[in-house]
C-alpha cells in the first residue's frame, strides 16, 4: 500500500516564504483537488515535492510509504513512485516521444537491468490503445510545436508508461479547449481505476466536472484553509475566491 503524507511543509524561494504549513495525506486511489487563487503557492508545492532545485524546504516533511523523500534527488523520487505533470511542459526538439519515453522507462529500472525493445513497444502500444492515442503520435518530437491538448496528452502518456503511485498534476487543464479537456480527463479517469493517488491542482472548477475528486481543498497564502468535497468546488465557482480571502483575513486579524 502506498501513502503520501505532506506534513507541515514550509517552502521558500530565495528568502521569501511561499508555502507555510501545508498538511495533506493521500491514500491509494484517492483524488485530491487543490484549488486557490493565483500566486498562492500551488505550483511551488508541486515543484518542491518533485525536487526542483529552486525551491527550498525550510520545514516539515514529505513522506512516501513511511520514508522521507526530502533527501532524495528528483530521479530517486521518481523511482520511488512520484510523478509530476507540469503546468508548462518543455519542448524537446529532435527527440521523439518514443525515444524519450524509452529513456525515461529505462532510467527508472534498477542498475544493470536492460529494457527489452520489443517489450517496451508492446507496453507503449498497449498504453496508447488504452488512452486512445494514435500510433503516429510517438514519432513526433516531444512537445515540439504541439497544441495545448497535445502537450497534455504527452504528459498523460508519460504518466501511463511510468506507472507512478502518486501523480501531482499542475493545472493540467490550463489553456485547453473543451475537447482537449475531455481528452485529459478521459486519460486520468482511465489511469485512476487502480491504486494511483492523484493531487490535482486547478484554478477552475471546470476540470472537476470531468475528473470528480474525492476531496477538494482550498489553498490560500501557502496553506489549506478549507476542505470539502466536490460541492466546495461548485461553491467556489459560484462565489469566487474573495470570500476565502475575507474569511482568512478575519481569522488572522
Ligand atoms: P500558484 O501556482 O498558486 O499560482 P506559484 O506557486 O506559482 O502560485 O507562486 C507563488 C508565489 O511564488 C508567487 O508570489 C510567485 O510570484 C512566487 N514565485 C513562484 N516561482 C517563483 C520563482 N521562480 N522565483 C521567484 N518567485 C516565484
Ligand atoms: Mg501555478
Amino acid at each position: 500500500m502506498s501513502l503520501l503524507e505532506i506534513k507541515n511543509l514550509h517552502i521558500s524561494i530565495g528568502d521569501k516564504a511561499i508555502v507555510k504549513g501545508f498538511n495533506l495525506t493521500i491514500k491509494p486511489g484517492e483524488v485530491h483537488a487543490i484549488m486557490g487563487p493565483n500566486g498562492t503557492g500551488k505550483s511551488t508545492l508541486a515543484k518542491a515535492i518533485a525536487g526542483h532545485p529552486s525551491y527550498t524546504i525550510t520545514g516539515g516533511d514529505v513522506i512516501l510509504d513511511g520514508k522521507s523523500i526530502l533527501a532524495m534527488q528528483p530521479d530517486e523520487r521518481a523511482r520511488s513512485g512520484l510523478f509530476l505533470a507540469f503546468q508548462y511542459p518543455s519542448e524537446i526538439p529532435g527527440v521523439s516521444i518514443a525515444n524519450f519515453l524509452r529513456a525515461a522507462v529505462q532510467a527508472r529500472m534498477a542498475e544493470g537491468e536492460e529494457l527489452d525493445a520489443s517489450g517496451y513497444y508492446k507496453k507503449l502500444y498497449s498504453k496508447m490503445d488504452l488512452l486512445k492515442i494514435d500510433r503516429k503520435f510517438t514519432s513526433r518530437a516531444v512537445n515540439d510545436g504541439f497544441s495545448g491538448g497535445e502537450k497534455k496528452r504527452c504528459e498523460i502518456l508519460q504518466m501511463a508508461m511510468l506507472e507512478p503511485h502518486f501523480a501531482l498534476m499542475d493545472e493540467t487543464d490550463s489553456g485547453l479547449d473543451i475537447d482537449a479537456l475531455r481528452i485529459v480527463a478521459d486519460g486520468v479517469n482511465t489511469l485512476r481505476s487502480g491504486p494511483l493517488g492523484i493531487l490535482l491542482i486547478t484554478h477552475y472548477q471546470r476540470l472537476l466536472d470531468y475528473i470528480v475528486p474525492d476531496f477538494v481543498h482550498v489553498m490560500y497564502d501557502g496553506r489549506i484553509v478549507k476542505s470539502g468535497n466536490k460541492s466546495l468546488a461548485l461553491e467556489l465557482e459560484a462565489k469566487g475566491y474573495d470570500w476565502v480571502k475575507q474569511e482568512f483575513a478575519a481569522a488572522n486579524a
